[in-house]
C-alpha cells in the first residue's frame, strides 16, 4: 500500500509499505480522508530522535472498517468510522477519568504520533479508538477528530464562562478557529469576535455565526474593546489558535478581569504570567493550554455534525499531493482544513 511517511527530519517521501498486521483487539480501516494539521508540521520540523521514523504522519483520520481482530465485536466491514488519536495508558488517574488527553504516563502518545497513522490506504487502529459515523462524509469527518475536537474540548473547558450575553474572541480562522466559531454559534448564545490578519479568513467567520470580523493589526486591541468596553470589562473567554507573541499579547489586553485565556494554537509565543497588576493578564484571569480532548467529546463533536451544525471548510488533496498540501498549510495559504482524500 502507500504511505506518506516522515523519514527524517523534514523529510516526507510517499513510499510502498506492507498492509499492516492488526492484533486481535485491532480494526485495519481502509482510509478515506486524513485531515492536515499544524502539528504535523511540528512534527516534520523536530530533531532526530523526538519521533520514531520511519513513521506514517496522520492523526485526523476517518475511514472504512476493513477487517476486524478477532476480539473485535460491535463493527462491521464498510462501516465508516472515525478515529479518536490518542493513546493513553488506559491506567492513570486520568485515563481512568476518561480523560486520556491528559494521561499522566504517555506523553503525546497518539496514532500518527508514536505509531503509524492515517496518510496511507490502510492504518491498523485498536477498536477502543473508533467513533462510528454513521452517513456522515468521510472528506468531512476527516477534520472532526482534531480540527473539530481540539476547539470544542476548549470551549467545554471554558463553558462555564460562555454565559449568554458574554463575549468570545476566536483568534485565528484556520483549521480549528473555523470550526471554533461554528461550535460557540451552535452551543452557546455568546457573542464571537473573529479575529484574523486574512480577509477571507474574516469572511469565513462571518457565514460560519461569529457577529463580529476583525482584522488583526496595529488597531486590534482598540477594535475589540470598541466591542466589549474598556478595562476591566472584556472578553469573557479568549480562544487563541495561533499562539504567536502577537496573539498572545492581543489576547492578554482584551480579556476581562476573571476571564479565561485559552491558548489552543503551539505557535511559540510567550505569555507573561506574574502576580502584578501591570503588564500581565488581569486579575482572576485564568489561563488553560487545553490539548486535544476526549472521547466522550469526539463523540458530541460528531453529534453537532450529524446534526449540520457543524461543517469543515476542506481544500481536498490526493496522497501524491500530500506534501504540497504541507508546504501550502506552512505558507498560511490553506483556509478551513486541507484534507487528503484517499
Ligand atoms: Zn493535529
Ligand atoms: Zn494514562
Amino acid at each position: 500500500m502507500r504511505a506518506a511517511r516522515l523519514t527524517g527530519p523534514g523529510t516526507l517521501d510517499l513510499v510502498e509499505v506492507p498492509t499492516p498486521e492488526i492484533g486481535p483487539e485491532d480494526v485495519l480501516l481502509a482510509v478515506g480522508a486524513v485531515g492536515a494539521c499544524h502539528s504535523d508540521l511540528h512534527i516534520l520540523d523536530a530533531p532526530a530522535g523526538a519521533f520514531p521514523t520511519p513513521l506514517t504522519l496522520g492523526h485526523e483520520i476517518a475511514g472504512r472498517v476493513e477487517r476486524l481482530g478477532e476480539a473485535v465485536t460491535g463493527w462491521r466491514p464498510g462501516e465508516a468510522a472515525a478515529v479518536y488519536g490518542i493513546l493513553g495508558c488506559g491506567q492513570c488517574r486520568a485515563c481512568l477519568r476518561g480523560q486520556e488527553n491528559r494521561c499522566r504516563t504517555v506523553p503525546l502518545g497518539g496514532i500518527g504520533l508514536s505509531r503509524d497513522g492515517g496518510l496511507a490506504d490502510y492504518v491498523a487502529v485498536p477498536a477502543s479508538r473508533l467513533l462510528k459515523l454513521g452517513d456522515l462524509d468521510l472528506v468531512q469527518a476527516a477534520p472532526l477528530t482534531d480540527a473539530g475536537l481540539t476547539p470544542y474540548h476548549a470551549i467545554e473547558l471554558a463553558r462555564p464562562a460562555l454565559r449568554p450575553g458574554t463575549c468570545c474572541v476566536v483568534i485565528g480562522i484556520g483549521g480549528l478557529g473555523h470550526m471554533a466559531v461554528q461550535i460557540l454559534a451552535a452551543t452557546t448564545a455568546v457573542t464571537v469576535i473573529a479575529v484574523d490578519s486574512d480577509a477571507a479568513a474574516l469572511d469565513l467567520a462571518t457565514r460560519l455565526g461569529a457577529r463580529h470580523a476583525v482584522p488583526a493589526g496595529p488597531d486590534t486591541v482598540d477594535r475589540i474593546r470598541a466591542l466589549t468596553g474598556p478595562a476591566p470589562d472584556g472578553a469573557d473567554v479568549v480562544i487563541d489558535c495561533v499562539g504567536v507573541d502577537a496573539t498572545l499579547e492581543t489576547a492578554r489586553q482584551v480579556v476581562a478581569t476573571g476571564g479565561h485565556l485559552s491558548l489552543v494554537g503551539l505557535g511559540g509565543g510567550t505569555l507573561a504570567v506574574r502576580p502584578s497588576v501591570a503588564a500581565s493578564i488581569p486579575l482572576e484571569a485564568s489561563v488553560r493550554v487545553p490539548f486535544w480532548g476526549t472521547r466522550a467529546e469526539l463523540q458530541e463533536v460528531i453529534a453537532l455534525a450529524a446534526a449540520g451544525l457543524l461543517h469543515a471548510d476542506v481544500r481536498r488533496f490526493p496522497l501524491d499531493e500530500a506534501v504540497r498540501a504541507y508546504q501550502l498549510l506552512r505558507r498560511g495559504e490553506i483556509h478551513g482544513r486541507a484534507v487528503i482524500v484517499l
